[in-house]
């Protein structure tokens, strides 16, 4: 068979650059394995403008959370689903000093920060002595449904192969490549941490950081927020099941669920939460994060119908709206890709050894 694009992965970089394909009117066919613990799996899909303790704003926070908010809305009427819930984050200062770089960031007139008016509103639910402030505008995506969703329209179009792609198997040659039957202008591989093992991509300076979360049933607990005290505690679609996170930890053994951070985090529930709570679920996964924190996007210096979309790290939910249909116009209209997320950047590095 023939088709315009081959994609490796259908995580939520897979997914919405199929979607923006489809938009398009172009041919695709994806390739997913169905791997349970894949990052877009596990993730809570929160939508955060800033980051860290010092509340600094995200790379492109205004942009990236503006398209990503018109995406979510489109695709969730396309497949008949709410997938963007508009949450914005309570944040519980753990100490005097959190409070104080929150008053500060506000009194420099960052946008995204502001007073929480109605201190003791969650009192009857949460332990906090510090008081609390609000960012935003921020928002929940429900990732596990559209790519549920979104596998099952790909079906129903004949453009899903549910199997394990092997690379060995894979022809490039000047016009295209070859896959089996399948014969395509192009390849994109968006395969998450497994592009670590990518012939073409490996050498990108990827950064591996395992996170994990507990899914957890709370009956009462308010949903028109996501609630922050070191870890995130995030409203899912589930009535009553919130997703509890997460951790980053850049040595580990394997992408298992760790008895460590069940400890960790049952016991910092334990002191915030005033509700009682049920674990139901753990879970482990990689995400595919890069040294200099910008993604990868865009075709290999040398074998040009050879893409990428990877490398969002953290902010998946927020950057891959954005690059998938960066990346889609350039395969389209061979539009430019942002100089700082375009993979030739890495040009040195990715021909070195076919030089
Ligand atoms: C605990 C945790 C919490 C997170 N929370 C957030 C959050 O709140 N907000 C946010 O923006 N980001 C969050 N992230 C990060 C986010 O999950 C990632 O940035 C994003 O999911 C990466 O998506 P991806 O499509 O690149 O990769 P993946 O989700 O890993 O998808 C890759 C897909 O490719 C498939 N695949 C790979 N190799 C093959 C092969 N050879 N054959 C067939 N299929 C293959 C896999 O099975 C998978 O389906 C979180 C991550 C973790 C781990």
């Amino acid at each position: 068979m023939q088709t315009d694009v081959l994609i490796v992965g259908q995580g939520i970089c897979g997914t919405l650059l199929s979607w923006w394909l489809h938009k398009e009117g172009k041919s695709f066919m994806v390739i997913d394995d169905g791997a349970e613990n894949s990052s877009s799996k596990i993730a809570a899909g929160i939508i955060n403008p800033v980051t860290g303790r010092r509340y600094v704003r995200t790379w492109m926070a205004e942009e990236l959370s503006g398209f990503a908010q018109t995406t979510y809305t489109e695709l969730g009427q396309y497949l008949d689903a709410v997938l963007l819930y508009g949450r914005n984050i309570i944040d519980f200062f753990p100490s005097p000093q959190m409070r104080n770089a929150f008053i500060e960031r506000i009194s420099e007139n960052d946008t995204f920060l502001r007073a929480y008016p109605d201190q003791n509103r969650f009192n009857e639910f949460f332990h906090y002595d510090f008081g609390c402030g609000e960012i935003g505008p921020a928002y929940s995506v429900s990732l596990q449904i559209l790519l549920s969703l979104w596998q099952k329209k790909l079906a129903a179009m004949q453009a899903l192969h549910e199997e394990k792609f092997r690379i060995e198997e894979l022809q490039v040659k000047e016009d295209g490549v070859q896959y089996g039957n399948i014969s395509a202008q192009k390849i994109v591989f968006c395969e998450g941490i497994l592009a670590t093992d990518n012939p073409w991509f490996s050498l990108l300076p990827f950064s591996a950081i395992k996170g994990e979360a507990l899914v957890i049933e709370c009956e009462d607990l308010p949903v028109d927020h996501v609630f922050k005290r070191g870890i995130m505690l995030a409203p899912l679609p589930q009535k009553n099941t919130f997703w509890v996170g997460s951790n980053y930890q850049w040595e580990f053994e394997d992408g298992k669920p760790s008895e460590q951070f069940f400890t960790a985090t049952t016991n910092a529930l334990n002191r915030w939460l005033k509700k009682p709570y049920k674990v139901i679920e753990h879970k482990a996964a990689v995400r595919p994060a890069t040294v200099e924190r910008r993604p990868f996007v865009g075709f290999h210096p040398v074998f040009q119908n050879v893409g990428i979309l990877n490398g969002m790290g953290t902010k998946g939910t927020s950057l891959a709206p954005f690059f998938a249909h960066q990346l889609a116009q350039h395969i389209v209209y061979n539009y430019p890709l942002a100089p700082e997320a375009d993979v030739k950047r890495f040009s040195r590095m990715l021909s070195g050894r076919y030089e």
